[in-house]
């Protein structure tokens, strides 16, 4: 295998240590195993040797493994779902921070893998979540994660297009919706643009099309003292804070990722 990690790393024009890793997570094994004296077989070489061409064509490795870590947990992920990010990861931090009291009841809005729900799921044992998507295929995905952290009873997946249909009120109300401007989806990264579905980042003219749907719809389904927490682009602050004050009496704030970028809004019904 000596051989397969000088080859990637030519292929790829990456260090030997990231090709030790690419090498590594495409046959599923430990780094250090890509050092064993293990013959490998023509079929598992042919495999890998496709891996990497896909790799080099930009495919994201989330999409050629079908994992992806997403703080503790490890979920699978396949082309059709959007892929969760760091920003994400954070964002399930601060809502945690954020919430005084445990939610009975939550509502995670565009699931995706389910990632956000497993999280809150773990942070707040006490709580019955209903998770919805517009995607059969990242319903499917869902399933498969929630199934492998034994939360069937307490996530229930609903395929709905946003929060169409859903009348129950929740005390907390996440969302990860589609928030890159239209103008902005050119511009993204090759292996996001052509390999991740345009379903999940499209938010429209400015960004903020889900962004003020899900708000608008989240006030009559939220509790008193309830909480809506929403990631956002990081140039939607503005037109978001003047849409708040001339359309809503809730209580904002937005709060910055970890790269100093205006990325979430917490709003509460006082
Ligand atoms: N942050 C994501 C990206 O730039 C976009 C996420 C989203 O639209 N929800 O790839």
């Amino acid at each position: 295998m000596r051989e397969l990690v000088t080859r990637v790393r030519d292929t790829l024009c990456v260090e030997r240590r990231e090709a030790e890793l690419i090498v590594a997570a495409l046959l599923d094994r430990p780094r250090f195993s890509v050092y064993f004296n293990e013959p490998i077989d023509d079929r598992a070489r042919t495999l890998l040797v496709m891996k990497v061409a896909q790799l080099k064509q930009g495919v994201p490795i989330e999409y050629i493994t079908n994992r992806t870590q997403f703080l503790d947990y490890q979920l699978c992920v396949h082309p059709g779902v959007f892929i969760p990010r760091t920003e994400t990861e954070y964002f399930v931090e601060l809502i945690i921070k954020k919430t005084k009291r445990p939610p009975d009841s939550i509502l995670d809005v565009g699931t995706g893998t389910g990632a956000i729900s497993i999280a809150l799921a773990h942070a707040f044992p006490s709580s019955t979540i209903i998770a919805t998507d517009i995607s059969e295929n990242a319903l499917t995905c869902a399933r498969t994660n929630i199934a492998r952290y034994r939360l069937i009873q307490r996530i229930h997946l609903v395929r709905t297009d946003m929060l169409k249909g859903l009348a129950a009120p929740f005390d907390l109300i996440v969302s990860n919706p589609p928030y890159v401007p239209r103008s902005r989806l050119h511009s993204l990264p090759k292996s996001v643009k052509y390999y991740e579905p345009l379903i999940a980042l499209n938010g429209g003219e400015d960004g903020t099309k889900f962004t003020k749907v899900l708000i608008e719809n989240s006030v009559p389904v939220m509790k008193d003292r309830g909480c809506i927490a929403i990631e956002i682009d990081e140039e939607a602050e503005s037109d978001l804070t003047d849409y708040l004050k001339t359309n809503t009496c809730l209580h904002y704030s937005f709060k910055k990722d970890l790269f100093q970028k205006s990325r979430y809004v917490f709003l509460e019904k006082r």
